[in-house]
């Protein structure tokens, strides 16, 4: 820090803290990551100082040129990555990109068919607490109570009791494939529009290790920031000229103001650096730790939703510790490993307490875990809920994970 110390220190002590924070705990929550040094210089950048309402050339403030650039540099570099025919980068974030979607494809009050909170999906994907819930007439589709898994012919039965005008594919706490190809079938079978979003699973989409929905989907939503690493964020795909247009005027003037050139910026980076080899080989490290991650916990006697995973998180019943997901939650925070509780299917907890945690590999595998650390971490996690009560236990614990973070340091080049 140069200039902050000494102008704001208040403001730069919550920055050290927040950094000191990062390097001495396990980031295991699987919404998160650690941007590169070169992202996080783009967002801090004097591209923050500038009004752009509109689009690439189509501006209603002048002095664009160079925001231009930027905002063409991500547009490219997302429909290149993603294999896409267009890119809305302007989002300010995920709820935003699919307020965006929404807009350009429905009419207030249609009825959309989304996967549920409680066994997956996101609050915009219907909750009665968000916009999508107040103003459209959400219908939900979850897991199968054996499998845990999604019932593509359930989805298919609901799909043709409730007729929607769209089908929502996509969710936050989900550790299967998703089939994307089977869920378009449905949507064209009842004439709905379909709309993946795919915030969780984008790296793993970019990189191939996840099947793309966006060669069968009418929209695409993401946010930028998480296994994709890139800044917090949202954007849009899609391949229709007419619904690209749409969504454009959906985004903006439909429901934001001036794009955040800074943030787009640093999404231009994200996805310059996520179409490098090296970023592939990222993506590899992270499927197999969430897997090596989901083996320790199972072999310290915790049993995962659906058995396992195929992507980059596990969710996990905590019913055998006898502990909730609130206390978990707490208790682990306590050892230096950072995990957010999370309902699991056939909840009968409240969405503040839960049976359950959800834990991601894609943070800590930036900061350099191996398949093995992963593997510990795992068996620590269980080690811990079964402990709540021993202190020698717990402080043997948060050694470990210590030994684990210095081996890795966090951000060496940042100096706060
Ligand atoms: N969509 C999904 C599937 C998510 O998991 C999330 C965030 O957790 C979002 C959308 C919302 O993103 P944001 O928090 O940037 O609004």
């Amino acid at each position: 820090l140069t200039y902050l110390p000494e102008q704001d220190p208040a403001v730069a002590d919550a920055l050290r803290q927040e950094l000191a924070r990062e390097r001495d705990s396990v980031e295991l929550i699987a919404s998160e990551n650690f941007t590169s040094p070169a992202v996080l210089e783009a967002v801090g950048s004097v591209l923050t100082n500038k009004y752009a309402e509109g689009y690439p050339r189509k501006r209603y403030y002048g002095g664009c040129e160079k925001v231009d650039i930027v905002e063409d540099l991500a547009r490219d570099r997302a429909c290149a990555l993603f294999g896409a025919n267009f890119a809305n980068v302007q989002p300010h974030c995920g709820a935003n990109a699919n307020l965006g979607a929404y807009e350009a494809l429905i009419e207030l009050g249609d009825t959309v068919l989304g996967m549920s909170l409680a066994e997956g999906g996101h609050l915009t994907h219907g909750s009665p607490v968000n916009f999508s819930g107040r103003h459209y007439n959400f219908a939900s589709y979850g897991v199968d109570p054996e499998t845990e898994t999604i019932d593509y012919d359930e989805v298919e039965r609901i799909a043709k009791e409730v007729r929607p005008k769209l089908i929502v594919g996509g969710a936050s706490a989900y550790p299967r494939i998703i089939d994307f190809e089977r869920m378009a079938a449905i949507a064209r079978e009842v004439g709905a529009y379909f709309m993946v979003d795919m915030a969780h699973i984008a790296g793993l989409v970019a990189a191939g290790a996840h099947p793309s929905p966006v060669p069968h989907a009418d929209v695409v939503t993401s946010t930028s920031h998480k296994t994709l690493r890139g800044p917090r964020g949202g954007f849009i795909l899609s391949n229709d000229e007419d619904i690209a247009k749409r969504v454009d005027k959906a985004v903006f003037p439909g429901s934001q103001g001036g794009p955040l050139m800074h943030v787009i910026a640093g999404k231009a980076v994200a996805f310059g650096e996520a179409a490098q080899p090296s970023y592939k080989e990222y993506i590899g490290q992270v499927v197999e730790n969430a897997a090596r991650l989901g083996q320790g916990m199972m072999d310290g006697g915790l049993r995962l939703v659906s058995g396992g995973t195929d992507n980059h998180l596990c969710l996990v019943d905590l019913t055998p510790a006898d502990v909730t997901g609130k206390d978990a939650e707490k208790l682990l925070e306590g050892v230096g490993l950072t995990v957010n509780k999370n309902s699991i299917p056939n909840e009968p907890r409240s969405p503040f307490v839960t049976s359950g945690i959800r834990v991601g590999s894609a943070a800590a595998t930036t900061r350099g875990f191996t398949a093995d650390d992963f593997y510990e971490v795992g068996q620590l996690i269980a080690a811990t809920v079964f402990n709540a009560e021993s202190d020698a236990k717990l402080a043997d614990i948060r050694a470990k994970v210590d030994a684990l973070l210095a081996a890795h340091p966090l951000y060496p080049e940042l100096d706060y």
